[in-house]
């Protein structure tokens, strides 16, 4: 079984591929579509939802080179921006914003807000010669007051996991892993395949 993952960031390919091995029983070979495309594979997320765009990236790299293929888009959803960034969550601070003008526009705009409650909200798309599935996760947490810890990326060091008081940056690589948003919607899509497979 090998499935495509398009994601052209780092970090985020690492976590796909690192969930989706401990979610399948057999071996699975998870290869990025970088690596079979070259690195100039990517699409323009010009989707209006999380799930048009993760559609958008999952087609894109499944008419290419006709193997099982996933795309995820996240969002930070925040309850004082009425769900805001939301689609434009990578773009909150400018079309070449970097995760650190991301996380300092998101603080100045909560600078006096009293809910700082937030969730993360990943759609998964999966796409294969029969079928296109969508599945969804969601971590609801806090944004803190100020960025803290080193590991993840994006804005994991504001963001700290109901239940928790630390941030997803000041988690292990699998803590995080375990209870994320990406998690879930991965979880979830696991087991509508292994219905369909079974
Ligand atoms: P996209 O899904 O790659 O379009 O990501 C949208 C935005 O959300 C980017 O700014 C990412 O850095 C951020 N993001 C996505 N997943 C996570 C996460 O697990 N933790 C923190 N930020 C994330």
């Amino acid at each position: 079984m090998t499935i495509v993952v398009a994601s052209s960031n780092p970090a985020k390919a690492t976590e796909l591929e690192t969930i989706l091995r401990s979610l399948f029983d057999e071996p699975v070979e998870i290869v990025l579509a970088a690596d079979i495309l070259g690195n100039e594979w990517t699409v323009e997320e010009s989707g209006t939802t999380l799930e048009e765009n993760a559609y958008l990236k999952a087609s894109h790299v499944f008419e290419r080179v006709f193997l099982p293929t996933i795309a995820d888009d996240t969002g930070l959803e925040v309850e004082a921006l009425a769900g805001l960034p939301g689609v434009r969550t990578a773009r909150f601070a400018g079309e070449n914003a970097t995760a650190v003008d991301n996380n300092r526009l998101l603080l100045e705009k909560l600078k006096d807000a009293t809910n700082r409650r937030a969730q993360f909200r990943t759609v998964i798309c999966y796409r294969d010669r029969f079928r296109t599935l969508l599945a969804e996760g969601i971590c609801t947490g806090t944004i803190a007051d100020s960025p803290r810890g080193s590991g993840g990326f994006g804005y994991d060091p504001l963001f700290v996991p109901d239940g928790y008081d630390r941030t997803f940056a000041e988690m292990e690589a699998h803590e995080k892993n375990r209870l994320s948003h990406r998690a879930r919607a991965l979880q979830s899509l696991v087991e509508r395949l292994r219905e369909l497979w079974a």
